[in-house]
């Protein structure tokens, strides 16, 4: 395993780190989870992601649960929660969004359900519009203060909207946000490469960037249909589907067959190659994987070992032309 420095933090992240999203209280059981976290422990992973809004909760304490139970030292590992969504069908304004009261009340609610005593990572799972960034700020820089968290950041936020919460800390001598969680594979890069670009000298942003697969759209799994089993295959997730497969998407699954037959001339697996990809980006701190089987997981994590040269990283290049 390769570790990295989160942004110009001291912190050193795992290259691929394991997240929970779809997974974990959701689409596999209890063992399949236990047996993933200790597999992606086993070779080297020490970061694991999760959100107060994944599975309503479960996501969080499937892996509290399963990180007790493989007694994982916690000064070994780091874990993270995001706060924003809430709980998704709770109609009580105090469940949702980034107010002082909900970012602190999710924090409490995420240590019980991840059984520690702080996170490692807390993010500002989308902006709030509801909400002055300045009162975010304040109690991200509280729960520091107070020892729950380690370093804050946001997720999917623009960074005009980063920059005014670095000018606030700066102003009021707060916790600056040290990490951004943004998407990041072949099919979506504008945002890491080019938005975000003045951010990575100043303040020295992080980025543990997610769906290095596209929902797996990139292992070339969706070539040729959707199978039942897979996530876009799952009827509750159809929005996700439509998201990933919809218009006016339809002429990616044309890239991504140009993409996979590369792949296959390289003699590199789709999804090792993707992963690989984002790991070029120096400004990646972290790449969180996702998996739904060990196996998966397994195969992933062989992007570490792989060699391209530059005349195959331009062909990969042009299938998303
Ligand atoms: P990916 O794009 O890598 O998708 C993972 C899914 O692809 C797996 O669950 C599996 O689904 C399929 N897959 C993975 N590897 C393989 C393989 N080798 N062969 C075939 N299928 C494979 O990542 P995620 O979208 O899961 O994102 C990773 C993490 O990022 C999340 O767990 C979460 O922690 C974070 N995240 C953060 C977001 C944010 O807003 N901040 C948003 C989304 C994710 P299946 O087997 O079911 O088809």
């Amino acid at each position: 395993m390769q570790y990295r420095r989160l942004g110009h933090t001291g912190l050193k992240l795992s290259a691929l780190s394991f997240g929970a999203w779809v997974t974990f209280g959701d689409q596999i059981g209890r063992d399949e989870a236990r047996n993933l976290v200790a597999s992606a422990w086993d070779h080297g992973i020490n970061f694991f992601d999760n959100a107060e809004g994944y599975a309503r909760g479960r996501a969080e304490q499937v892996m509290g649960d399963v990180i007790a139970d493989l007694r994982l030292p916690r000064d070994g590992f780091c874990v993270s929660s995001k706060v924003f969504f809430g709980a998704v069908d709770d109609p009580r304004p105090t469940q949702h969004g980034l107010s002082r009261k909900h970012v602190t009340d999710a924090c409490h609610a995420a240590l019980r359900r991840l059984r520690v005593d702080y996170l490692d990572l807390y993010y500002c799972h989308r902006p709030d519009p509801d909400t002055p960034i300045a009162e975010t700020v304040l109690a991200m820089d509280t729960l520091i203060r107070q020892g729950k968290v380690l370093y804050w950041g946001t997720s999917e936020w623009s960074a005009a909207q980063i920059q005014e919460a670095v000018a606030i800390a700066r102003a009021g001598h707060l916790h600056l946000p040290s990490m951004e969680q943004p998407q990041y594979n072949l099919l979506h890069r504008e945002r890491v490469e080019r938005e975000y670009a003045p951010l990575y000298a100043d303040p020295g942003l992080g980025t543990t960037v997610w769906s290095p697969l596209a929902s797996g759209l990139l292992t070339g799994k969706y070539n040729a249909g959707v199978d039942a089993q897979s996530r876009l295959g799952q009827q509750q997730l159809g929005w996700l589907k439509e998201l990933v497969l919809g218009e006016p998407a339809a002429q990616r699954l044309d890239k991504v067959r140009r993409y996979t037959a590369v792949a296959a001339e390289l003699g590199c697996s789709p999804a090792q190659l993707a992963i690989a990809w984002c790991l070029r980006n120096p400004n990646v701190s972290s790449v969180i994987l996702g998996a739904s089987r060990v196996g998966q997981l397994e195969e992933n994590l062989g992007a570490l070992d792989l060699q391209v040269d530059a005349a195959g990283w331009e062909r990969v290049e042009a299938a998303f032309a």
